[in-house]
């Protein structure tokens, strides 16, 4: 490589640039605000992980383990992985914390980034950001509907146009093996008729035969035996409830029978959201029921429930607006010598203090080059401090909608309160007001 050579980000990589994450920031707020309402409580956790919590957890049939994983050998020789989703850890995390002893029903959400080597296009990135949610310690029908309600009221915040959740019951480990087989038997007499991928799921993970995209699939599979129509009395009792909770709470879901999902651990409920806007990749978030997860990465039995919506495709499907966050007004001070630097730079600080952006501009620029500037960067306001201003030690005000000057106003000494008073009385409109 040359001194010369760019380098660029890696492919399936993102930067986001300002106006990007204000838009991000105001769509997670909107979410996490809703997942605050029902009680869960926000969970940080770690990037990269022990290989084997995944391969133990999301299954080592799964595209997602098998193709996708970022996985090396660290120096010590252990195997680890960048997370691929989130459901894992926040269960390991459970056991490790002893929750399920001192807070056996627990909720968390987590907002971060999930790392998939998948094909790049649009809506599909090698890395990308999830907000999802775990309700664990809940076996019971109620919880399955308060989740995908929850899930509704969401995809209302996030105002994403057109969505739908689509619902299916995937069974348990007592009816499922008996589906699985009758699945196996129909794929393996029409093997001929399949991609050489289906082929090889019909030993390995035969129910990703019914969502493969292919045409030819699609066809051979048309007639294939479904799961809702396989499920043990039990299940089919909690599809029941789930379905009639969800009927009176007026939550609206699409049965899918030939939803699966793509991790194994999923039993009874499973969901998927779509929404509009996204092409191809339509998918905005999915999740479902768990029960055996926390056992089989090495807890005591316990029921748990949860989703994860892409963020990257919610902003594709959302119709919230655009832009920063409108909430504080954008002030710019222009200083216009190298003595009111420090003056702009204390009044900036107080203007901070009550909740307005602020930025400062530098005091090398001419007046009209800044004015320029501070208007492009959306300022409401300008606070103006130069010869006149140091004598008088007061700021001149623009109100750059009103294109009105209120010259030598706003106290460069005398404190925060007084410069909250002041520009209160031009009307300034300060952050959360
Ligand atoms: P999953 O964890 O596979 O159930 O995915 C949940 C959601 O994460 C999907 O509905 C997508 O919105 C999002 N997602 C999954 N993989 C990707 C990816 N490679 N790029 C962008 N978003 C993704």
């Amino acid at each position: 490589m040359t001194a010369s050579s760019k380098i660029s980000s890696i492919k399936g990589f993102k930067d986001l640039l300002p106006d990007e994450t204000a838009r991000r920031r105001r769509l997670t707020d909107a979410a996490c605000r809703v997942l605050e309402t029902y009680g869960y409580g926000c969970i940080d956790l770690p990037l990269l992980e022990q290989s084997a919590l995944f391969t133990m957890s999301v299954g080592v049939t799964t595209d997602i383990v098998e193709k996708e994983m970022y996985a090396f050998e660290d120096r010590d020789g252990t195997v680890i992985a960048l997370r691929p989703e989130a459901t894992a850890s926040v269960v390991r995390a459970y056991i490790q914390a002893g929750l399920s002893r001192s807070s056996p029903v627990s909720r968390f959400y987590y907002v971060g980034p999930m790392f998939r080597r998948e094909r790049p296009q649009k809506g599909r990135l090698r890395q990308f950001h999830q907000i999802g949610a775990e309700f664990l310690g809940r076996e019971d029908a109620a919880a399955d509907a308060e989740t995908i309600c929850l899930v509704d009221d969401i995809c209302r915040a996030a105002k994403l146009k057109g969505y739908r959740i689509r619902l299916n019951s995937l069974g348990d480990g007592e009816c499922r093996p008996a589906y699985r087989e009758a699945l196996k038997a129909y794929a393996a007499a029409r093997v001929d008729e399949l991609c050489a991928d289906c082929r090889t799921r019909i030993e390995r993970n035969p129910l990703r035969l019914l969502d493969c995209k292919q045409p030819g699939c699609n066809a051979a599979m048309s007639d294939a035996p479904m799961m809702v129509d396989h499920l043990s009395e039990a299940c089919k009792e909690h599809h029941e409830r789930v379905l009639s909770l969800l009927d009176e709470m007026g939550v609206e879901t699409e049965p899918d029978p030939r939803m699966v999902r793509g991790l194994d651990y999923y039993c009874r409920t499973a969901f998927e959201i779509v929404a509009e806007g996204l092409g191809a990749q339509d998918s905005v978030g999915g999740g479902g029921r768990y029960d055996g997860l926390v056992e089989s990465l090495g807890g005591p039995s316990t029921a748990g429930v949860g989703f994860a919506f892409g963020i990257e495709r919610m902003e594709l499907a959302s119709s919230l607006g655009g832009g920063a966050l409108a909430r504080a007004e954008k002030v710019t001070v222009v200083p216009l010598d190298p003595r009111a630097e420090a003056p702009a730079l204390v009044l900036a600080r107080s203007m901070r203090a009550v909740g307005l952006d602020v930025e400062v501009g530098p005091s090398a620029q001419k007046l009209k080059a800044q004015m320029k500037r501070a208007d492009k960067a959306g300022a409401r306001w300008v606070v103006i401090v130069g010869d006149d201003e140091l004598s008088s030690r007061l700021a001149t005000v623009r109100d750059m909608t009103k294109k009105k000057d209120y010259p030598s106003c706003l106290p460069l000494d005398a404190g925060t309160d007084a410069v909250e008073a002041k520009l209160r009385e031009l009307g300034v409109t300060f952050g959360g007001s």
